[in-house]
This record gives structure tokens, C-alpha cells and sequence, in this order.
């Protein structure tokens, strides 16, 4: 395709491959590839990626074959994200690259885990996913001769890290800086966030649905469900089960989705920004839904907070995960002989050079990334004493 073709394609304020601020690292451009498919492309085959799979949504992993896990959640993000990129003439590799790392750095058994390994650290600097996304991508992933992490693009980093205190901000260098400057990001990290809300909030009532811990009488509270739900009943009467509540979602998706690329359309038309500095530089995002559809949406996130995170069942396992984290954190710090040999050497490394906060790090930076089933076995090896210790 001539580079003609491709701007035809490419709105002027859409992020463009070819003027990236770079790489940490620089290297020589890929050659059948833009820069950031070559990102999108270097997520897929890291290792947080592949752990996404046996990472808990809300629903742990060996409650159900059918539930959402991080994996497939981001895939959903990454699905929702690209089409309203596509729409609007936007850099759609960049809003995959970053769709698909946005929870690489979630700890095992979701929030409550994050939580958890939060108040273990609140001594040593704390603990937040999105930092930790961060971290993975640009340190702890190790699997190139010439750098640590995945050296991906500064518009893929400024991407993932969606929030950031301004302690923090000023720790990370260039992707740091529009927190403290109160910019924005481009267009396509502002979509992905939005697109991960749309997905989460559709796909957990869709789980919450089929788990049975919230029923449909609950949803037709919520208007932005009834509405869906009253077309596809009066269109499909005998439609039941699985097919009438997928119909439904599938529409309400899609409503959220023309709501956005109308809303953001006519924000971009107003401000008329011809670059993307125009759009980092104005005072707003200019990537949102309408008010009424916020509205619904606040709702609907009021809804699922009260009637599913907090339901008995899920916080009985959120009682369960807190537990698990709390524990390994707890034994590692005082006792680093526990660690595999890799773990041990960084923790005692750390140790010398930062201290005991630097040690803290090591050891959240293993619990983080254990997947649920990892982090289940590991506290059976250490706590149980009939357990195996291999
Ligand atoms: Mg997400």
C-alpha cells in the first residue's frame, strides 16, 4: 500500500507510526511491519500475555469453563477498540497493541488480589496494576539479548498507563509527564479505556447472568439493559436462555459503541485539532460518550458493585484471595530461602541495593505475576502441611 493510500485512511490527529516519539532503546524499523503492529506483535509473544489466561475477571478460573477470563477480556477489549479505531480513520495496530496489554500487570484473583498485595506493599510504595503493566512491559519481561522488557513505543506505553499519582508521575520519565502537565493521551489510548469499560460492564452481566447470582428481573431495572431486552422480546417472543440474554448484550454493545464514535465525532469536529499534540495539548478527552449514556452507564456499574462484586459468593472467594496474597507476601519477606533460586538472587540483589523496599518489590513483583492456579498451588506447597512441596 503507498504511503498515499494509508493517509487517505488515517485521520491527521490519529497516531502515526512513522513520527513515534521511539523506543527507549532505538532499533532499526521493522520491515514489512509498522512500529506498532511490531508492539502489538511483541505483546502477543510475551509471557504476562500468555498468563493472562489463568488470571481472574471476576469469577476465578476453576469456577467455570465459561466465564471471562483477563485473556479473553482483552481480546473483547481489543475487539470493541479496534472497530470504533477503524471508524474513525484512527492508527487501529496502536489501539490493539494497546487493548491487548492493558491488565498485564493484574495480580492473580483480580481486584481483590490487587487489594490485597496494595496493603502488603503500603509500606514499600504500594502496589497498582496499571504501574505494573507498565513495569512488566518496560523491565521485568525478559526475553530479548539487547534490552530488558519489550522496548515498545512511547504511544503504546502513554497508552497503557491510564492513571498514575502525580508521586509516581514524576518517577517514569516521558510517559510520566502529561500527568503532571494535565494533558491528554492520544485518541487511541483514550478509546481503548473507554472500550474496556463497554466490554467489562457487558460481559459481566452476561457472567453474572448465566452464573445465576443476578436475574434478569434485577437487569430490567437498569434502563440501558430494558431497552435491548424489550426490543428482542417483541422481535423474538419464544427467544429464551443463553440466545435472548446474547441478544440483548450484542445490542446494547453496539448502542454504547454508536453513542461513542457520534459523541467523539462531534467533540473532534468542534475543537478541530490537526495533530495529535492538538489533542494531547487540549484541556478535555475528546473521546467520551454522551451525558445521558454515562448516566446509564454509572447505573449500570452501581448495579453490578452492589448485586455481583459484592455478592456473598464472590466475596466469599475475594475473603479467600486476600488470604492467599497476604500469606506469600508475608513468608517470602520473612524468609527469602523460600523463593526459587531466580527470586532469591533479585530479592537479596535488591536487598543490598535499595533496602528492604527494594526486596518488598521483588517479592510483589513474583506474587503479581502468579496466575490464580499458580498462586493457589504455591500457598498448598507452603501452608498445607499434607501438601506437596514440589
Ligand atoms: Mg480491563
Amino acid at each position: 500500500m503507498t504511503d498515499k493510500k494509508i493517509n487517505a485512511n488515517r485521520a491527521p490527529y490519529a497516531a502515526d507510526p512513522k513520527q513515534s516519539k521511539g523506543r527507549i532503546f532505538s532499533e532499526p524499523a521493522p520491515t514489512y511491519r509498522s512500529e506498532f503492529q511490531r508492539d502489538r506483535d511483541r505483546i502477543i509473544h510475551s509471557t504476562g500475555f500468555r498468563r493472562l489466561e489463568y488470571k481472574t475477571q471476576v469469577f476465578v478460573n476453576h469456577e467455570g469453563d465459561l466465564y471471562r477470563t483477563r485473556l479473553t477480556h482483552s481480546l473483547e477489549v481489543a475487539q470493541i477498540a479496534r472497530s470504533i479505531s477503524r471508524t474513525m480513520l484512527l492508527d487501529e495496530d496502536l489501539t490493539e497493541a494497546i487493548a491487548l496489554a492493558h491488565d498485564i500487570g493484574h495480580t492473580p484473583f483480580g481486584h481483590a488480589g490487587q487489594d490485597a498485595l496494595h496493603a502488603c506493599m503500603k509500606e514499600y510504595g504500594g502496589f497498582e496494576h496499571n504501574l505494573q503493566s507498565l513495569r512488566i512491559l518496560d523491565i521485568l519481561e525478559q526475553n530479548y539479548a539487547e534490552f530488558d522488557g519489550l522496548n515498545l513505543c512511547f504511544e503504546t506505553r502513554e497508552g497503557i498507563l491510564k492513571h498514575c499519582s502525580l508521586k509516581n508521575a514524576t518517577k517514569l520519565g516521558d510517559v510520566g509527564q502529561r500527568f503532571i502537565e494535565k494533558k491528554q493521551a492520544s485518541l487511541e489510548a483514550q478509546l481503548t479505556n473507554i472500550a474496556d469499560q463497554i466490554a467489562y460492564n457487558n460481559h459481566d452481566i452476561d457472567d453474572g447472568l448465566r452464573s445465576g447470582l443476578i436475574n434478569i428481573e434485577q437487569m430490567r431495572e437498569m434502563q440501558l439493559f430494558s431497552t435491548q431486552y424489550d426490543k428482542v422480546m417483541w422481535k423474538y417472543p419464544d427467544l429464551t436462555g443463553n440466545r435472548r440474554v446474547h441478544e440483548t448484550i450484542r445490542r446494547m454493545i453496539g448502542e454504547q459503541v454508536i453513542d461513542l464514535v457520534e459523541t467523539s465525532r462531534a467533540k473532534i469536529a468542534e475543537v478541530n485539532p490537526q495533530t495529535i499534540d492538538d489533542v494531547r495539548n487540549h484541556t478535555e478527552q475528546l473521546i467520551s460518550f454522551s451525558d445521558e449514556m454515562r448516566n446509564h452507564n454509572q447505573e449500570l456499574k452501581k448495579f453490578l458493585r452492589e448485586n455481583l462484586y459484592y455478592h456473598h459468593k464472590v466475596y466469599r472467594m475475594t475473603r479467600k484471595a486476600h488470604q492467599v496474597i497476604e500469606s506469600l507476601f508475608d513468608v517470602f519477606m520473612k524468609d527469602l530461602r523460600l523463593l526459587p533460586p531466580r527470586h532469591l538472587t533479585l530479592a537479596r540483589e535488591a536487598l543490598v541495593e535499595s533496602g528492604i523496599i527494594g526486596q518488598a518489590r521483588v517479592i510483589a513483583d513474583y506474587v503479581a505475576g502468579m496466575t490464580d492456579r499458580y498462586a493457589t498451588n504455591e500457598y498448598i506447597r507452603l501452608f498445607d502441611v499434607k501438601g506437596s512441596v514440589f
